[in-house]
């Protein structure tokens, strides 16, 4: 009955696991999650506020399908301020980041050919390319630093090559890729023809190091997708909506493409990420801010306990321990859940390097992940017996 590319779509590591805790709360018990990747704080006051009155106004029609003009506008400039991106609105589509990416994949890749994605990474770019027909080929983000290597790259491209993407600040590792790296990845996709989706939703979650935008460097922006969204940075998760940007025609591509698909992102929705980019940007250095205290917390926590080895994540909400005991991380994480109702990501969801390790999301308050590094503890001990 199906496609023969529904046999490569396999259910989202992230998402699968989080249902299963969700189901296991309903049954009354007490899970504590560190699965899905948002923060356990609400979106701020004054992006809830413009939504209810957009919607009060009545904006519950159809709008423009690439998004609202004024949104638009201002996603150009913070990218050109904020990201040194050259764009103006012609080169911003507002849609769902994770839409976006796949969106990217539709219009750029044919039958066969390849994207070469991170491995470690998140859950859903192989997917992704595979739901178009593409060929995804994993490049190792090194052991011990989480950055990908020049040589093994090279080793990769071929003239079926047609996309790089890249994700950095990086899921699940949390590592942050110098300007080096993205020059090197720059250099290999111009030499080769080749285009880049670059993946910066945790931009705003850098503890150690800088954020670079890699179409801000030479020559880059006319081969670049970068995609961006209100998710993480707004803790809005729950909102899906984020945007793109890219050249001028990749973007009227993209765009035909929504228009044929999501029609159009919610006006009352787009009005609460406006809002998001035009009030004041306090919530963004108080939430790095809390989530650096909270890294430096858990990463001393975890690198305490036997067994795991912990590397201190540059960037993002997540940590990303390597364990040395023999159980494959799919079982082990499911044991942890059923041991101590502690809901962990197995690193073997990420590909094949994850393999091993366990991604935590710890944008969590004191006291839960206190207990739930309890308990994980508790279950380590247990399991390893
Ligand atoms: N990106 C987040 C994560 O890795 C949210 C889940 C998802 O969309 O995959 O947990």
């Amino acid at each position: 009955m199906f496609a023969e590319r529904m046999s490569f779509i396999q259910p989202s590591g992230t998402l699968k696991l989080s249902g299963m805790a969700a189901d296991l709360r309903a049954e009354g018990k007490d899970v504590i999650s560190f699965g899905l990747g948002e923060m356990d704080y609400p979106t701020p006051e004054l992006v809830v506020d413009a939504a209810k009155k957009a919607l009060d106004q009545g904006l519950t029609k159809y709008g423009p399908s690439r998004g609202l003009p004024e949104l638009r506008e201002e996603i150009a400039k913070c990218s050109r301020e904020k990201s040194g991106i050259p764009c103006g609105p012609e080169n911003v589509l507002v849609t769902p980041a994770k839409f976006a990416i796949y969106l990217s994949c539709v219009a750029l890749l044919d039958n066969g050919e390849e994207a070469l994605i991170p491995d470690p990474g998140w859950v859903s770019f192989k997917d992704m390319v595979h739901a178009v027909g593409g060929k995804p080929k994993f490049y190792k983000l090194k052991k011990g630093y989480f950055l990908p290597d020049e040589e093994d790259l090279k080793g990769l491209i071929n003239e079926k090559t047609k996309l790089i993407i890249l994700n950095t600040p990086s899921n699940p590792a949390g590592s942050v890729f110098p300007r080096q790296t993205l020059e090197m990845i720059g250099d290999l996709a111009k030499d080769n023809d080749i285009y880049v989706i670059s993946d910066e939703v945790y931009e705003n979650q850098v503890f150690d190091g800088e954020h670079h935008s890699i179409a801000s460097m030479e020559g880059m922006a006319d081969r670049t997708i970068t995609v961006n969204g209100f998710s993480k940075t707004y803790s809005m998760t729950g909102w899906r909506i984020g945007w793109l940007t890219a050249p001028a025609s990749i973007v009227d591509a993209l765009g035909r493409l929504q228009e044929h698909t999501l029609t159009c992102l919610p006006a009352f929705i787009q009005k609460g990420g406006l809002a998001a980019l035009q009030g004041s940007q306090a919530f963004i250095d108080e939430t790095r801010e809390e989530l650096r205290r909270l890294r430096d917390l858990v990463h001393e926590r975890l690198s305490s306990m036997d067994g795991l080895d912990c590397r201190k994540p540059e960037g993002t909400f997540y940590i990303f321990p390597r364990y040395e005991f023999d159980v494959p991380s799919a079982e082990l994480a499911e044991r942890i859940l059923n041991e101590s109702n502690v809901l962990v990501i197995p690193g073997s969801a990420f590909g094949p390097a994850g393999e091993n390790h366990l991604r935590l999301a710890f944008a969590k308050k004191d006291e839960v992940l206190e207990e739930g590094l309890r308990r994980l503890e508790l279950a380590l001990g247990k399991i390893k017996r």
